[in-house]
């Protein structure tokens, strides 16, 4: 099932729209990222982009009513705008395709069952993005197990060069941010020096060895205690914490840091730290081609790894933990597929 709204301005720029194709359209993490991407948070506020909406069948007429609602709020950066069920069509000539949609764990299921009704959707789709994506696409997976479905998805494209599929560690990263920000009583933009290393499940490391404040570092001044016992594990679990307190999933906090990933690859983070999941070339003795989340800056339209950094053995700890857990991850979805 198709459909095309018609665009809604008549007037186009002078620069080619951006192709952008976001999954999981009808669900509550679009719901907010859809609004950011049209109002110019990527590509910034002269960009036109196409955006194309791609669901499952069941719920694409959702995915219709947030094009209507898209198409009402009349941004003038929408160049067009499409509604698909098809995969084919949804990643045909994609500049940027945001992979949110995802199958949640149902009750009873194993991780394993998890990765295989996944690994069947991440594979289709990275399939589809072979086949037809532009050769400059940028691909960030936010539907979970994240790192894995990026693995899987990179896997299936073997045309595509593996550092253009990205998995979202943004989110633990600015998580991680706000607490140390409010813990040192700084404003969160003065903080650089941060990275959330491995997999964004429950034994991701957000560490602080590295941390600048106003670029002095103030890693020390953290109680090592809090750091240790609380703040470690705080930062992993903060998604359970937001349900508990709101009663619903941090949906707009994922879109945000969706944003923020996407913006930084496109515009650089002017020398910044971020942290990005990307396939391995082997840094930090990580094996090739697993997904994991490294400390990086974006030059140029690339990420580039931070490198040749010190690692104490409590850190490589930590970071040895996420890299037998990704295996893991990989060794079933190799067996999957
Ligand atoms: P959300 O939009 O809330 O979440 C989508 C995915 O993002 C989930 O895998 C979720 O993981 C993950 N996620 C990552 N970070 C966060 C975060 N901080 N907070 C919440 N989620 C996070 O899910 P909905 O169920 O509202 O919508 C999903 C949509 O995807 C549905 O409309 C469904 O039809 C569609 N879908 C599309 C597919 C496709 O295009 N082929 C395939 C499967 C589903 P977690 O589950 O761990 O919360």
């Amino acid at each position: 099932m198709d459909s095309l709204l018609e665009p809604v301005s008549a007037h186009s720029t002078a620069t080619t729209p951006v192709n952008v194709t976001v999954t999981g359209a009808g669900g509550n993490i679009a719901y907010s990222l859809l609004w950011r991407i049209a109002a110019g948070e990527v590509w910034g506020p002269q960009q036109k982009v196409n955006l194309t909406l791609l669901e499952i069948p069941d719920a694409v007429r959702v995915a219709e009513g947030v094009a209507m609602e898209l198409a009402d709020s009349a941004f003038p950066l929408i160049n067009t705008l499409n509604v698909t069920d098809d995969q084919t069509r949804a990643f045909d000539g994609t500049n940027a395709a945001f992979l949110v949609g995802a199958k949640p764990r149902g009750k009873g299921e194993s991780r394993e069952d998890l990765l295989s009704a996944n690994g069947r959707i991440f594979t289709a789709q990275g399939e589809a993005l072979n086949r037809g994506a532009a050769s400059d696409v940028r691909v960030l997976v936010v539907g979970n197990p994240a790192n894995t479905n990026a693995y899987i998805a990179s896997k299936s494209a073997p045309d595509i060069a593996p550092e253009r599929f990205n998995a979202m560690m943004r989110l633990d990263h600015n998580r991680a941010a706000s607490l140390l920000a409010k813990k040192l009583d700084v404003p969160v933009g003065d903080l650089d020096g941060l990275v959330v290393w491995g997999n964004h499940s429950d034994t991701q490391f957000p560490d602080i060895e590295f941390l600048r404040a106003a670029q002095h570092q103030v890693g020390d001044q953290i109680d090592r205690d809090w750091y240790v016992g609380e703040f470690i594990g705080r930062v992993a679990k903060r998604g359970a914490e937001i349900i508990d307190v709101r009663g619903s999933s941090s949906a707009a906090s994922a879109a945000s840091a969706a944003i923020d990933h996407m913006r930084d690859w496109v515009q650089g983070t002017g020398g910044r730290w971020t942290t990005v999941a990307m396939p391995s070339t082997g840094e930090y003795g990580v094996d090739k081609g697993l997904v994991f989340g490294f400390p990086t800056v974006g030059v140029n339209g690339r990420w580039s790894v931070v490198e040749g950094l010190e690692l104490a053995e409590f850190q490589r700890e930590r970071i040895d933990r996420n890299i037998a857990a990704l295996r893991e991850e990989a060794a079933v979805a190799d067996s999957l597929f």
